[in-house]
C-alpha cells in the first residue's frame, strides 16, 4: 500500500481541481459553498441510494413546500411520498423525514447540530449524512465518504478497506485536516467522470502517476485492488444497520 504519510495530497488536489474547473481548493470552503444545514441534512437523506438528478428534483419539490424543520415536522408520509418519489426507499424516507424534523425541534430547539455525535442521534442519519452536514452546512472539517470516495481512495492505494465506514476512519487518520473540506467534492466529481466504477479512464487521468491502480495498469501489472470491482459490503456491517433504516451511500 502507498505510504499515506508521503502521499502528495497538494499535487492531487491541484490537478483534480484544475481538471474539473473547481478553482483554488485552498480558498476557505465556507466562503463560497455555505448551504442551509437543514436542507443539506434532508437533501443528503434523500440522496441515499439515489442518483444525483433524482435527488435534485425531489429536493426542489420537497423544499418548495417544506423548507424548514417546523413545516416538515407536521407533514404526513402520504403528503411527502409524491414529492420524493424517484428517490430510493422513498416510502421509508417519507416516514423518516418528519421524525428527523421533530427530533431537531424537540431535542435541539430547531437548530441542526454541527457535530457528528449529536447528528447521528437523528433518525435516518448515518456517518456520511452527518459528515455532509458538518462540511457543506457548517464549513467545518468532516470526512463524508460515499461510494466514489471509498472506491477512489482504495484505487489510489492510500487505504485498504471494505466499506465506506472503514474508509472514513482510515482517511481521518491519514489525511491532513486542511484537505478534509475540499476532498469530497473533487473526488466525487472525479468518480463521476474519469474514475468511474466500471472501466476507469486511467490513460486520461491527471493523477495517474499518484495512483497505485493506474501505475499498475500502465505497467501491465495486476492492480493492488481489481480496478473494476465494485466495493464489497461485509454482511456484519449490513446487520449493524437497524431494520427499516435507509442504507447509507449512493
Ligand atoms: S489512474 Fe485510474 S484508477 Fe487511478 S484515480 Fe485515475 S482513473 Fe482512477
Amino acid at each position: 500500500m502507498t505510504d499515506p504519510k508521503a502521499y502528495p495530497w497538494p499535487k492531487v488536489m491541484d490537478r483534480l481541481s484544475r481538471t474539473y474547473g473547481r478553482g483554488d481548493w485552498r480558498v476557505p470552503y465556507l466562503r463560497t459553498h455555505a448551504e442551509d444545514p437543514f436542507q443539506v441534512l434532508i437533501g443528503t437523506i434523500l440522496s441515499q441510494r439515489t442518483r444525483d438528478e433524482a435527488t435534485d428534483v425531489a429536493s426542489a419539490r420537497l423544499f418548495a413546500r417544506y423548507p424548514d424543520a417546523g413545516s416538515l415536522a407536521i407533514a404526513s408520509p402520504s403528503e411527502l411520498e409524491p414529492l420524493i418519489r424517484g428517490t430510493g426507499f422513498y416510502h421509508t424516507k417519507a416516514r423518516v423525514l418528519p421524525k428527523c424534523a421533530r427530533a431537531i425541534l424537540e431535542r435541539f430547539a430547531g437548530e441542526v447540530p454541527n457535530d457528528l455525535g449529536r447528528l447521528m442521534t437523528l433518525p435516518g442519519v448515518g456517518p456520511k449524512t452527518a459528515n455532509c452536514v458538518v462540511v457543506f452546512g457548517y464549513g467545518l472539517p468532516g470526512m463524508p465518504v460515499d461510494t466514489h470516495v471509498h472506491r477512489i481512495a482504495n484505487r489510489l492505494g492510500v487505504v485498504r478497506t471494505d466499506t465506506p465506514e472503514e474508509t472514513e476512519v482510515a482517511l481521518r487518520r491519514i489525511v491532513p485536516e486542511r484537505f478534509w473540506l475540499p476532498l469530497n467534492p473533487v473526488l466525487v466529481q472525479h468518480g463521476q467522470n474519469l474514475c468511474r466504477p466500471i472501466h476507469p479512464k486511467c490513460p486520461e487521468c491527471p493523477i495517474v502517476e499518484f495512483c497505485a491502480t493506474g501505475i499498475a495498469l500502465r505497467e501491465g501489472r495486476r492492480p493492488p485492488r481489481p480496478a473494476d470491482a465494485p466495493a464489497r459490503r461485509r454482511p456484519a456491517v449490513a446487520r449493524r444497520r437497524g431494520p427499516g433504516r435507509p442504507a447509507r451511500g449512493r
